[in-house]
């Protein structure tokens, strides 16, 4: 008898295919937050350990999901960074900018096996025009 196991590779697989289901399941920028005219996130990754991962923006338009969890950009890394209570408090306060930092949870596939990620994330969030 074969037992199968998820790697890392289908565990990353599996929650890819959670947050494509919770973005599709989620409403559109314009629905959820009619204030909003559009959004902007940039992240910034520093790692202690070795080359930090490149900057990423992501701008959302009036018909994209609102849907604000991001996977850790390190490909084997199983964690996510969830923004969604961030732009609440945006959206509850009319705020037109917030920025903050967090630490990834999620699990590396190292050299010597699993290993904690760690990685650094700053984060801001914009109100567009
Ligand atoms: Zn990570």
């Amino acid at each position: 008898m074969k037992f199968s196991t998820v790697g890392p590779e289908g565990a990353r697989n599996l929650l890819r295919e959670k947050q494509r289901k919770q973005r599709m399941a989620a409403k559109e920028l314009r629905v959820r937050f009619p204030h909003i005219p559009s959004l902007r996130l940039d992240f910034v990754f520093t790692d202690a350990e070795s080359q930090s991962p490149a900057p990423q923006s992501v701008v959302l338009h009036p018909p994209a999901r609102a849907y604000f969890v991001y996977p850790c950009p390190y490909a084997s890394c199983t964690g996510e960074l969830d923004l969604a209570a961030n732009v609440d408090d945006i959206a509850e306060h009319g705020k037109a900018h917030t920025s903050g930092h967090a630490k990834c949870t999620g699990e590396r596939q190292g050299r010597t096996g699993k290993t904690s990620c760690d990685l650094h994330i700053e984060y801001s969030i914009a109100v567009g025009e």
